[in-house]
């Protein structure tokens, strides 16, 4: 293991300070570092300066506002949302997703804007400096090859966050703030579809805040595969909102995780109006294989890694119909 690179540490308290020290170039948010520290401790990634988050007032409050509408602090750690009586009351995917995310410990202080943007992973990457350097490195980071996808020239590696899915069928909205200001962007939009660039935020801009609509009739639901129920990353992972009237699909939001480069929505139109039954099942499958991107990125298959995400849909759709 690498010792840290020299690095300034800056714990503002006020958001304006952090906004200030975050548009200096090679600042970089330090929330949980739960993801970033041991990226940093491996020789990946080398910012001038890491601005603590945790100590800036207000960050991390969870609140119903008087719309119905949930609003999330980038700071709250997913510990309290895990066990957050509104989100059980109103958002429960949420909150499951967000206690399903690592372990015990980790989730105490790991952030939602930490879990939102954490890094892509892939085993060519997560891998020590010597390891690294005895493969030439990668493309990603410090190389000029893919060891997936050889003769490509981007990067595939697999975004494998957990709570990201949930807030994405929920319809919510990330609060951005940057030296340009403030924005408001739906959360999907948050995600670029290549492992190394991630993000669509611009340099200097961070997480504020997450929004997420009142539920109004929606019901929804997150589940991932993973080796070890006690700590792992999802290989796969979904989460559907699902409105029913009647014998007919009313609203139907699936998203993904573990598949692709960023999470991503699964098309879902051509199943409304409809019922939900073996060739909607079957339809729904097919829109999730052609949505993924599996590739060999874990050492989990490619093939256990693309039915499991269809598994998962499939049986939350199914349970989410029912009533459950
Ligand atoms: C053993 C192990 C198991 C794990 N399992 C899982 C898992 O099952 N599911 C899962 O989703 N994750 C998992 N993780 C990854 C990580 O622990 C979590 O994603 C965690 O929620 C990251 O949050 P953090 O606050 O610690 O982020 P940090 O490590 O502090 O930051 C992560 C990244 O986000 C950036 N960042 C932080 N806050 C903001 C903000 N407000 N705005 C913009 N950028 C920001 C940082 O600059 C950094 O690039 C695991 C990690 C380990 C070590
Ligand atoms: S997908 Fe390719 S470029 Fe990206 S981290 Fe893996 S080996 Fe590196």
């Amino acid at each position: 293991m690498n010792a840290l690179h020299e690095v300034r540490m800056l714990r503002p308290v006020h958001i304006d300070d952090a906004v200030r020290a975050l548009a200096e170039d090679g600042a970089q948010p330090l929330a949980g570092g739960t993801d970033l520290l041991p990226n940093l401790r491996r020789g990946i990634g080398a910012p001038r300066a890491l601005v603590d988050l945790t100590a800036v007032a207000a960050l991390d409050a969870v609140a119903v506002r008087s719309d119905g509408s949930l609003r999330v602090g980038a700071t709250a750690t997913l510990a309290a949302l895990a066990d957050h009586v509104a989100l059980h009351a109103g958002w429960p995917a949420l909150a499951k997703a967000a206690g399903l995310v690592a372990g015990a410990t980790h989730r105490e202080a790991a952030t939602l804007g930490g879990n939102l943007c954490q890094d892509t992973r892939c085993m060519f990457y997560n891998q020590s400096e010597w390891w690294r350097a005895g493969n030439g490195y990668c493309l990603k980071y410090r190389g000029d090859k893919c060891h997936v996808v050889v003769k490509s020239d981007r990067c595939y590696a697999t975004y494998h966050g957990d709570v990201a899915p949930a807030l994405i069928a929920l319809d919510a909205s990330a609060e951005i703030v940057g030296p340009g200001g403030a924005r408001t962007l739906p959360l999907a939009a948050l995600f670029v579809e290549d492992g190394k660039r991630r993000l669509t935020l611009a340099p200097g801009e961070w997480i504020t805040a997450v929004v997420v609509p009142p539920t109004a009739g929606w019901r929804a639901d997150y589940a991932k595969a993973r080796v070890r129920d006690a700590v792992d990353f999802p290989l796969a992972g979904a989460a559907v909102a699902l409105k029913r009237d009647g014998e007919r699909l009313a609203g139907l939001r699936v998203a993904i995780t573990g598949t692709n480069s960023a999470p991503r929505v699964v098309p879902t139109d051509a199943l409304l109006g409809g019922p939900w039954d073996a060739a909607s099942a079957q339809a729904l499958a097919k829109a999730v294989q052609t949505t993924s991107n599996v590739l060999a990125t874990s050492v989990a298959t490619v093939r256990y890694r693309r039915r499991m995400a269809q598994a998962l849909v499939c049986r939350l759709v199914d349970e989410l119909w029912a009533g459950g």
